[in-house]
């Protein structure tokens, strides 16, 4: 079968054909691909900048790919939830088997560290033609949702970060005198397809949006803006007054330089989420930060990775969204290559991209 391949301790990547031998166990499913999305975290491992990653046992090199949609072509005897014809989403990790959250299927909060992550370390990714999974780690997806449900995978990890955001702000009351979110203010930093997310969800929620980054935005992206009644800032060039306060900022840059300076604009009782992870940059953070972060009892908060509740989660989102904001699913999108070609869109980013997938 032809799979899209890494050798984890070199850079670069291919398309081949693999000889892997997948039995169908009793409560075990046979996906066909349909759509595999590429992300930050697929070209940092196949230009060697991200370290974490290995092959799973018995293997020297790593089938990519953790953003999927693929269709059901066989199940096991023992399957029940899932048949032939169904469109799934795999979920990514998978716990230890040890801690207690992965007992409870939050293996998005593992505290052994021995997960592995499909694509990503220790398990085969789905950037190829077909692959078997068990039944419990499918997500089934509504028919109706199949030309966006690639999707998913991305838009669970924000919806998981979400969740604990609001979680965790009810330390308090966070909500307006009219009970909604439609006096707060949240910076997005960062405007690709994280971002991007961030700024949907949360305006689904009624936040007030402000897209940052330190350029003008790609009419793609000045597009969504619009869409979103959300103002789009350019750091750079526009002056801080243009900001109003903020009650949240989520960085999906990785970058302190593009945040930090924010966050003298953060309210009492606000938050902060980081998403992004980049290298190398290095920046002071002053006794003066960390004064206003205790006074203003200001949550910063990491998040990474989801559960299959929130891959369900994500699903009803699109359900909602393809109602309302069908055109951005689609324009987000950018474009949808042969598998062929898929090593050259790994390697560098095509222009303009906000989410390249692979079509089967
Ligand atoms: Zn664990």
């Amino acid at each position: 079968m032809k799979a899209v391949i890494v050798n984890p301790k070199k850079q670069g990547v291919e398309v081949k054909d693999v000889d892997i031998k997948e039995p169908l166990g009793k409560r075990q499913v046979r996906v066909k691909s349909i759509f595999t999305g590429i992300c930050g975290t697929d070209r940092g491992i196949v230009n060697a900048k991200i370290t974490f990653t290995y092959p799973p046992n018995g293997y020297n090199f790593l089938i990519l790919g953790h953003e999927e949609l693929g269709i059901v072509e066989e199940v096991g005897e023992d399957v029940t939830t899932l048949k032939k014809g169904d469109y799934v989403v795999p979920v990514v990790r998978r716990g230890c088997g040890v801690c207690l959250n992965c007992k409870i299927g939050r293996q998005d909060f593992c505290e052994t560290g021995n997960f592995v992550e499909a694509g990503i370390r220790g398990k085969h990714g789905f950037m190829r033609e077909e692959f078997v999974d068990d039944e419990l780690w499918l997500v089934k997806v509504p028919d109706e949702l199949k030309e966006i449900a690639v999707l998913t995978e991305p838009l669970s990890n924000v919806v998981k970060a979400i969740d604990e955001l609001l979680f965790v702000q009810r330390r308090m009351v966070w909500t307006c005198e009219d009970s909604t979110f439609e006096c707060r203010n949240a910076f997005v930093v960062g405007s690709g397809p994280i971002g991007t997310f961030f700024s949907l969800i949360l305006t689904t929620l009624g936040f007030n949006v402000y897209i940052i980054n330190k350029r003008d935005p790609s009419p793609i992206e000045e597009y969504i803006a619009k869409r979103l009644g959300a103002e789009f800032i350019n750091s750079k060039t526009e002056t801080e007054e243009k900001l109003p306060n903020a009650d949240l900022i989520v960085d999906t840059s990785g970058v302190p330089s593009a945040f930090i300076p924010l966050m003298n604009k953060m309210k009492p009782n606000s938050a902060l989420i980081l998403f992004g992870t980049v290298e190398g940059e290095k920046y002071e953070i002053t006794s003066d930060l960390i004064t206003a972060i205790v006074e203003k009892n200001i949550i910063v908060m990491g998040s990474v990775n989801a559960s299959k509740k929130d891959f369900q989660g994500a699903l009803n989102y699109l359900s909602i969204w393809r109602s309302r904001y069908l055109d951005i699913l689609e324009k987000m999108i950018t474009s949808k290559v042969p598998v062929d070609k898929a090593p050259e869109v790994l390697i560098s980013k095509p222009k303009g991209e906000i989410k390249t997938v692979i079509q089967w």
